[in-house]
């Protein structure tokens, strides 16, 4: 048995503490997969306004009060604090950095809930939690096999590694993920620059378009880079505007670049245990859904009509998750026998659109705009369907969670979605879902048609239910693609 690794894995999101979209499940569930394979690992995260210090057990750490961490020529103090992630096996160790400045006094994690603008001072909230993970590791004494970085806010962490402390890390090896290249910490050079305290040397691994590029630095410093989906992997390395330039630097990566499908965590999102859902199921029960599906519809207002199929989405509300084409395509889609739950928040003009159509469709469409976890295990519960007519999509987790949950997904054809949805049985099994290929409204209304017909033909719509329940989608088969990652840097 070779011995287990010691990782430290840092994000700005973590289920349950604090999640705006995927990161924050990822954050949580790989980790604990990675334990439960025996590997001594911690998870790093800010601890922000809203998440209660009583609710989830968190208390100082003696050795860790007060640090003095410099962000350009002043000091601010971090202090940090412990807690845990854990699943009904598992248990993992979680640090969290507070300061009142960056964190404490924020509700949001990158925007203020109350204007949706970002915080002007992002740059300087995740310079100062990446030198806040660093000084953690020196203080404690601990330097891990491995540091696991995630997205833009923590990709400055391997520069510090590499360019400030190359002595104190030099045993430390760096995995940096891509969960999301559209976001890449993008800042006015000179002033971002100034606020790292990097050696003037290296401006230039960390500029790209003449901005300040946290994403690039994650990329070009880190041991190994990964990205969540095969496809994806693919299209950010190939699509120069997907990847807004960030192709070329990654090119230069491609020697230690690889995609890792993402997994679900099958405590959370498992019906046959959902403490969230209404009636409990599993694959010998699923016309138990229609339970589900009658309270999720009181739930929106919306009347029960058994035989109308109910199609759900829960997404942040934002271009890339296709809303354009819902917005172009609604009357005729609302013209078919069917019912839509949305539940979701971002854009405010796509709040805007949600709510008009909800108004226009009163009987049909039934809108929440909010965050809210257990609505979102609700509407998995019982819908019948799940619409993701991404523009693009890294992964994607809701596809996933549809199978495990019985509600068969309808997909475009792009990213993670290609490679976990099936319209036609290929090698890796039967029909699980319905996939339109063109960003296009008449694309998209001809697969919900599509799926319309199958709902009416039971032992067609049991098939597909059937091959989604039956599928493992679980973290097991990527923590240990993972963990050949780490050992692979070592030999
Ligand atoms: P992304 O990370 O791009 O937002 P993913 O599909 O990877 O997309 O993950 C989104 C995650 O966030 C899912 O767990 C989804 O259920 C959840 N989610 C998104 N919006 C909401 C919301 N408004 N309320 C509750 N959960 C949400």
């Amino acid at each position: 048995m070779p011995k287990p690794l010691s990782i430290l894995f840092c994000a700005s999101e973590i289920y349950p503490f604090a999640k705006t979209g995927g990161l924050a499940d990822v954050a949580y569930g790989l980790p604990l997969a990675l334990r439960d394979i025996g590997h001594d690992i911690r998870v790093m995260l800010p601890k922000y306004g809203p998440i209660s210090e009583r609710k989830n057990r968190i208390h100082e750490i003696n050795r860790l009060k007060d640090l003095p961490i410099p962000v350009g020529d002043k000091s601010e103090l971090a202090t940090v604090k412990s807690s845990s992630i854990v699943n009904p096996r598992t248990k993992v160790q979680a640090y969290m950095t507070t300061n009142h400045l960056y964190f404490d006094s924020k509700w949001g994690v990158y925007s203020d809930p109350e204007s949706g603008q970002d915080y002007e001072d992002n740059d300087e909230r995740f310079i100062f939690f990446s030198r806040t993970v660093i000084e953690t590791c020196l203080l404690l004494g601990w330097f891990p096999d491995l540091v696991h970085c995630n997205d833009w806010h923590t990709a400055l962490i391997p520069v510090y590694m590499r360019e400030v402390f190359p002595e104190k890390f030099k045993n430390t090896k760096i995995v940096f993920t891509i969960h999301n290249i559209a976001n890449q910490g993008s800042f006015a050079f000179k002033k971002t620059f100034a606020k790292t305290g990097f050696p003037e040397r290296i401006a230039a691994n960390v500029r790209h378009k003449n901005a300040f590029n946290f994403m690039k630095a994650g990329i070009s410093y880190a041991d190994h880079v990964t990205t969540v989906s095969p496809t994806y992997g693919q299209e950010i390395m190939n699509n120069a505007e997907l990847s807004q330039g960030l192709s070329t630097v990654l090119k230069k990566r491609k020697d230690v670049f690889t995609p890792v499908l993402n997994g679900i965590d099958t405590s959370i999102w498992n019906p046959d245990k959902d403490k969230l859902i209404p009636k409990k199921y599993n694959e010998s029960s699923v016309d138990r859904k229609e339970f589900n599906k009658e309270a999720l519809l009181e739930k929106f207002n919306l009347r029960y009509r058994p035989g109308t199929p109910v199609f759900g989405m829960i997404s942040r509300l934002v271009e890339q998750k296709g809303f354009s084409l819902l917005r172009e395509a609604a009357d005729k889609l609302l013209a078919e026998d069917l019912q839509l739950v949305v539940l979701g928040e971002g854009d405010s003009d796509i709040e805007q659109f949600l709510q008009e159509l909800q108004q226009r469709y009163p009987d049909k469409v039934g809108v929440q705009i909010g965050f809210d976890d257990p609505l979102a295990h609700i509407i998995e519960a019982g819908a019948d369907m799940y619409l993701m007519p991404s523009l693009n999509e890294p992964c994607g987790l809701n596809q996933m969670y549809s199978f495990a949950y019985g509600t068969v997904p309808v997909v475009r054809h792009t990213g993670g979605l290609i490679d976990t949805v099936r319209e036609e049985a290929t090698d890796d099994g039967a029909s699980n879902g319905f996939v339109f290929s063109k960003f296009e409204a008449d694309d998209m209304l001809a697969a919900v048609k599509r799926a319309i017909d199958a709902f009416r033909d039971r032992d067609r719509w049991q098939a597909l239910i059937q091959q989604g329940l039956s599928e493992d989608h679980s973290w097991n088969k990527a923590a240990l693609a993972y963990e050949e990652i780490y050992r692979s840097l070592y030999v």
